[in-house]
């Protein structure tokens, strides 16, 4: 149970630290365009308050937008806890449909507004709101605690990996939280463990040396779109599954538990389709739920196709050239390089003659899924419970967060991702916006959670 006096005083100190939340989210810390006065001084306010909070802290350099680290050494006794949060943020636009200004944070009907609001100054905040009262009552903070803070996770954290390598000893750990995560559904207390990965690549086909006459050439060459359309049929079955010998080779079945945990989601297929602008959801492999197929089933898409004379009338023409762009998602514990591997050779043996394949490889990273019942795990499923009120439903997603991945394959830490987003929190879209209530019971989910891990050492 948490001390009484740390819930006390959280519920005393919110509109502090909901100004203090505020100060924060007025630095436009976007990562993607390189304001002097975005990212950098964000992350120097940021040291700056772990520094009032009576953490060492330091601006340390990448080869992009600086992190910031701070640390807190209350006993060699005790276990160490490492913080992921990140500072930077996505780009506002399109700012005419900003009810208030992004960079202006803004309360109404229970809801804070501005960018990074959610994601993920929030849940930073939250952190520093359950530290800040640890200091002030209760005996000081129960446990040693590092804090990364990044400033490129939204732009796919391209210099993470050397710096995480370099400062390895620095972040070494017992346990690791990743705070840039939310919930199912508002009511309804979530703990991630499995994220997918990700594959990308074109694959361009080359016909003739530039576009022909379609009727002087026509039945006489391979068409290249002809081919490629054929190809990207082929990469499925009928049933909806992909088509790549060895596909599944490596992917863990569902399990019984899962299936079952997630019927008891409130998940509502009609509503989703109706949200899309659908009657139906009828994608992916047939045999699996909706959650499934999105979660921890692999996919296959066509992001675009082009080639030829796609403008007004008719052009009877045989293209030079066709490209077409693919991604898929993965989940453990399918390995991106042999999966790519893997389509290579589907490519070739399908390329008919007359054309030749051309394969480049973009982004590629690896699914992630956590133990569930290691000690962060089970720290962090007590901290959600008494923080909301409700046992956590372990979720998964079926999009990718690249960090998750590093932190864990290079730190190896017992990792858990405790977060408070809500799907209605406007993520990456105009007037995003944090609920405050989940602001102040991540508050205390994050206090809570310090004092159950004590039991790591
Ligand atoms: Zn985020």
């Amino acid at each position: 149970m948490l001390n009484p006096d740390i819930k006390a005083y959280l519920k005393d100190h919110r509109e502090e630290h909901l100004s203090t939340l505020c100060e924060m989210l007025r630095f436009a810390s976007i990562s993607a365009v390189n304001d002097p006065d975005g990212c950098r001084p964000c992350a120097e306010w940021i040291a700056e308050h772990l520094r009032r909070l009576g953490l060492t802290a330091e601006v340390l350099p990448t080869d992009g937008q600086p992190c910031v680290f701070g640390e807190l050494h209350v006993s060699d006794d005790a276990p160490t806890l490492l913080i992921y949060c990140h500072y930077d943020v996505q780009p506002p636009d399109p700012l005419d449909e900003w009810i208030t200004p992004p960079f202006d944070p803004r309360v109404r009907d229970g809801w804070l507004y501005a960018r990074g609001a959610s994601d993920d100054k929030g849940q930073l905040m939250m952190h520093l709101a359950a530290i800040d009262a640890y200091r002030k009552t209760g005996g000081g903070v129960p446990i040693n605690l590092k804090l990364l803070v990044e400033g490129e996770e939204e732009v796919g954290s391209p210099n993470i990996e050397p710096f995480l390598v370099k400062h390895k000893d620095r972040l070494q750990a017992d346990a690791l939280v990743i705070s840039d995560v939310g919930f199912f559904a508002d009511g309804c207390p979530s703990i991630m463990y499995a994220l997918r990965g990700l594959c990308a690549f074109d694959v361009t086909y080359h016909g003739p040396n530039r576009d022909v006459h379609s009727g002087l050439e026509g039945g006489v060459i391979t068409n290249p779109l002809n081919a490629l359309a054929r190809l990207t049929a082929a990469f499925h079955n009928d049933d909806g599954s992909v088509a790549i010998p060895g596909f599944y080779d490596d992917v863990i079945p569902v399990s019984e538990a899962e299936r079952e945990s997630w019927n008891s989601l409130p998940h509502d297929d009609e509503a989703r389709a109706k949200s899309l602008g659908l009657e139906h959801l009828a994608g992916g492999e047939r045999g699996y739920h909706t959650l499934e197929r999105n979660w921890v089933r692999p996919t296959l898409e066509c992001n675009g196709l082009s080639g030829g004379y796609a403008g007004p009338g008719a052009k009877t023409v045989i293209p030079a050239k066709a490209t077409g762009k693919f991604s898929l998602r993965l989940v453990a514990n399918q390995d991106p390089d042999k999966i790519q591997a893997a389509i290579d050779t589907f490519i070739h043996e399908r390329t008919p003659k007359g054309i030749r394949a051309e394969i480049t490889v973009h982004a590629s990273n690896r699914p992630v899924r956590l133990p569930t019942d290691t000690p962060a795990m089970r720290a962090g499923k007590a901290a959600m419970a008494e923080a909301f009120g409700a046992e956590p439903k372990l979720i998964c997603c079926g999009a990718s967060i690249p960090i998750t991945e590093i932190l864990q394959r290079l730190l190896g830490l017992d990792a858990v991702m405790l977060g408070i987003t809500l799907p209605e929190d406007n993520l990456h879209s105009p007037n995003e916006r944090l609920k405050l209530t989940q602001l102040y019971q991540g508050a205390e989910m994050a206090a809570s959670f310090y004092d159950n891990l004590r039991v790591l050492k």
